[in-house]
């Protein structure tokens, strides 16, 4: 069984997709992660980010795989080497919507992605998995969040979920990473291939408008749904 969750940049995918995968017994499968290691690939071997070529090899030539820590959370690796940390800095959240958009690059991950769901059941979470990665997908789901809800809740989460006390700086911030999430949305939703995009047959939740039990439980019950009828 796969469960695909698309939605734009910080609309909380990552951390829903996990809760599902827990209660389903499921894998979870972070597309972003996967573009964000090829991107971090190309800044750090001096690959041009206009170079589609350079680019594509890059994908279709690392090593990308994911292991769980002793807590259980998932650690990303880039040829062997744990990159869970340097794949969110600032230059590589700059970097891969340039990087996602080539074909090639798109093609090499894909392939990848659809292996990684071939031996157990899955919740995908991306920009295409309903559309283009898993179009069969037994459960899709949109999840959108109003832009600058999704930009705080990104700043909070870096500064470990408290609220900082100079709130000036904190308001900066936000306001830095609205811009940022924004540029990537578009790059991300204007791209020739595979742009970001609800697939027809998606169920839309508005994260901003919910609690994140609210959207687990919604999803949770999409789920349900579904084995029932498959029964
Ligand atoms: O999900 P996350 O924000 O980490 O994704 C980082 C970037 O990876 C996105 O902005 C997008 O450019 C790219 N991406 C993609 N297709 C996916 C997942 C992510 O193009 N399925």
């Amino acid at each position: 069984m796969i469960v695909a969750i698309d939605g734009p940049a910080g609309s909380g995918k990552s951390t829903i997709a996990g809760l599902v995968a827990n209660r389903f017994g499921m894998a979870k499968l972070d597309t972003g992660a996967m573009y964000r290691a090829v991107a971090l690939a190309a800044l750090e071997r001096g690959v041009a980010l206009d170079d589609a070529d350079g680019l594509a090899g890059l994908a279709h030539e690392v090593e990308i795989t994911f292991a769980p820590d002793e807590a259980g959370a998932l650690h990303i690796r880039l040829d062997g080497r744990d990159v869970s940390r340097e794949i969110r800095t600032p230059r590589v959240d700059a970097a891969v919507s340039l990087v996602a958009a080539v074909p090639g690059v798109r093609e090499g991950l894909v392939v990848q992605q659809r292996r990684f769901a071939e031996t157990c059941d899955v919740v995908a979470e991306g920009r295409d998995i309903g559309t283009v990665v898993f179009p069969e997908a037994e459960v899709k789901v949109f999840l959108t969040a109003d832009p600058a809800e999704r930009a705080r809740r990104r700043v909070l989460q870096r500064h470990g979920g408290i609220m900082p006390a100079d709130e000036s700086a904190f308001d900066a911030e936000v306001a830095e990473t609205l811009a940022g999430i924004q540029e990537r949305d578009r790059i991300d939703s204007s791209r020739d291939v595979a742009p970001l995009a609800a697939a027809p047959d998606a169920v839309r939740i508005d994260s901003s408008a919910t609690t994140v039990e609210g959207v687990l439980d919604k999803i949770a019950a999409l789920v349900d749904a579904y084995r029932k009828e498959a029964r």
